[in-house]
């Protein structure tokens, strides 16, 4: 019996077929219409010559649209590649050709960049999903059309292998150039029972999708909660205020986010005259969550918090933190930390351990750093098309991160920093996010990036880039002194910069790759 996430798709159909599947925007489907569009998709495809084992890449923001082409593209056997619409159209040419996409599914949003690159695309056909107030800037079938004129409105199950690929996802490109993570119905389905399990999905649960359903982050909704029949509540873009009237307006349950998503809900002014009756589960990852965003979370919106920690090569999450409610400063500091997964926690997905660079386990003392590896059921086939890569992050079976952490004696894991983030100064290993998470409690900080810098003395010292809210004035010294007071003086930056502005990816991480070729022009 495969394991693979379509099944719960035919199951939410069968047994609630007149509950609403989704809500995006105005429009509403419930089981059996969101089953039917998809079947139409699916049938679609199939006329239009793709075949089960052929790639599809699909570039549309958090909509219906997007949902249908999870299910409709995968359930005949044919391979997603969800692309981030966010990056230059350069990057999107060489993911769409690298990845051997034979037809596109676009927002016409986003057709003037693919006009730009039309001419150098592979793919045979393009499929565009209109929007109210864009003009479709290249030739393409609509999409409503292609999903009309079918010969059937239903697909019938095809029996999918669970090692067959279901997406080949390309990685956010924090650190380099994007690599195409190849992940198969098991590795999704492991990770959707994964996440259904730690968070309690239920079908009562409205899931709010404010993780862009092209990143992986974005899929744990996508598979658990239709696989329980909850609903989806799509938006198109992550703005704050969209997001607070929605928790009011559709009661949402639960959402996923990374920390940027807390910091812009927390310093949006709508949240102090707020009132919701469902207080939602939050699970966050991405980045490290400093402590003072998470008490913020709780204080201003009563969001129960979830820490989770992952990567697109791991489908995503391999750590789930305790979920406990914040009754106190240590609970709060401890969400900011993951509780190391024991016993049944690791039935689904596997092992994770730390080891140190000779492979063997951290002591458990909070002060060895090691690297954080995994092996299982959610961990990737390997990066598409490239040996080199694949070869390199996987030493004997296991999976390197690249992210470092410790392990404190009770079993917490802190994850401390990626390894190319880390700060080596005068001998000690410095966290950058250690000192980011100082920072944010700073009345006047609303982000900060800590990233090493070049030093006669120290061979590297942190120095902080910092953007400040609005209408609060700090300086250099100012920000240097309270570190020092609230820190080891060794770990405190030695320079501060102010901007107006961090580089992102589109799912709010930091590029520090980014910053250090801008303070230090270095490589790293
Ligand atoms: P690229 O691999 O292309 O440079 P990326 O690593 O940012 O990009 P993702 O797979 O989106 O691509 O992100 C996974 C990484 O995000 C992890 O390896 C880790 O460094 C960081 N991360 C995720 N969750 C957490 C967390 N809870 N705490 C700290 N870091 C996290
Ligand atoms: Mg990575």
């Amino acid at each position: 019996y495969p394991l693979t996430p379509i099944d719960w798709k035919r199951r939410a159909i069968k047994y609630y077929p007149s509950k609403v599947a989704v809500i995006d925007e105005e429009k509403t489907f419930t089981y059996a219409q969101f089953g039917e569009r998809t079947d139409r998709l699916s049938q679609a495809l199939l006329k239009a010559g793709i075949n089960e084992g052929e790639h599809v890449a699909v570039m549309l923001p958090n909509t219906h649209y997007m949902l249908e082409c999870f299910y409709g593209i995968c359930q005949m056997g044919a391979v997603m590649v969800p692309l981030n619409y966010r990056i230059s159209s350069q990057d999107m040419e060489y993911i769409i050709n690298h990845s051997d996409a034979k037809l596109l599914i676009v927002d016409a949003a986003f057709t003037s960049s693919i006009q730009e690159i039309r001419a150098n695309l592979n793919v045979e056909e393009i499929v565009v999903v209109a929007v109210p107030g864009y003009e479709c800037k290249v030739q393409g079938i609509d999409y409503e059309d292609f999903i009309q004129h079918v010969d059937s409105v239903s697909f019938s199950p095809i029996n999918l292998d669970e090692n067959q690929l279901l997406t080949i996802n390309y990685t956010s490109g924090t650190t380099s150039k994007p690599k195409g993570v190849m992940q198969t119905h098991r590795s999704n389905y492991m990770n959707a029972a994964d996440f259904m399990f730690h968070l309690g999905v239920r079908h009562q649960d409205v899931y709010l999708h404010t993780l862009p359903m092209f990143h992986v982050n974005g899929w744990g909704g996508v598979w658990a909660i239709t696989a329980v029949g909850g609903v989806h509540v799509c938006l198109r873009k992550v703005e704050p205020k969209v997001i607070l009237d929605l928790f009011e307006q559709q009661q949402i349950t639960l959402l996923c986010g990374a920390p940027i998503v807390i910091n812009m809900l927390v310093n949006e002014p709508k949240v102090k005259e707020i009132a919701i009756q469902v207080k939602p589960r939050m699970a966050i990852a991405g980045s490290p969550p400093a402590s003072a965003l998470i008490q913020q979370a709780q204080d201003l919106l009563g969001l129960d918090i979830v820490h989770v920690y992952g990567m697109t090569e791991t489908s995503p999450f391999i750590l789930y933190n305790e979920w406990k409610p914040l009754f106190d400063q240590a609970s709060v500091e401890k969400q900011a930390v993951l509780k190391a997964r024991q016993g049944i926690e690791m039935v689904f997905n596997g092992e994770t351990k730390v080891v140190s660079q000779d492979g063997k386990e951290v002591a458990w003392n909070g002060e060895e750093l090691g690297e954080i590896v995994t092996r299982g059921n959610v961990v990737m086939k390997g990066y598409y098309k490239d040996r080199e890569q694949t070869q390199a992050a996987f030493r004997d079976g296991w999976f390197h991160t690249g992210d470092l952490a410790v392990i404190h004696p009770d079993g917490y894991i802190e994850i401390r920093d990626r390894a190319k983030d880390i700060i080596i100064s005068g001998g000690e290993n410095i966290s950058s996010t250690e000192i980011e998470g100082i920072l944010y409690k700073h009345p006047a900080v609303l982000e900060a990036a800590v990233i090493a810098v070049p030093d006669d003395k120290w061979g590297e010292v942190p120095l902080a880039i910092i953007v400040l809210k609005e209408n609060y004035r700090v300086t250099e010294e100012d920000v240097i002194t309270y570190c020092r007071d609230n820190m080891a003086h060794f770990k405190a930056p030695k320079k501060v910069e102010f901007v107006n502005e961090l580089p992102k990816t589109a799912t709010g991480k930091l590029q520090k790759f980014r910053l250090r070729k801008m303070y230090w022009n270095s490589e790293k």
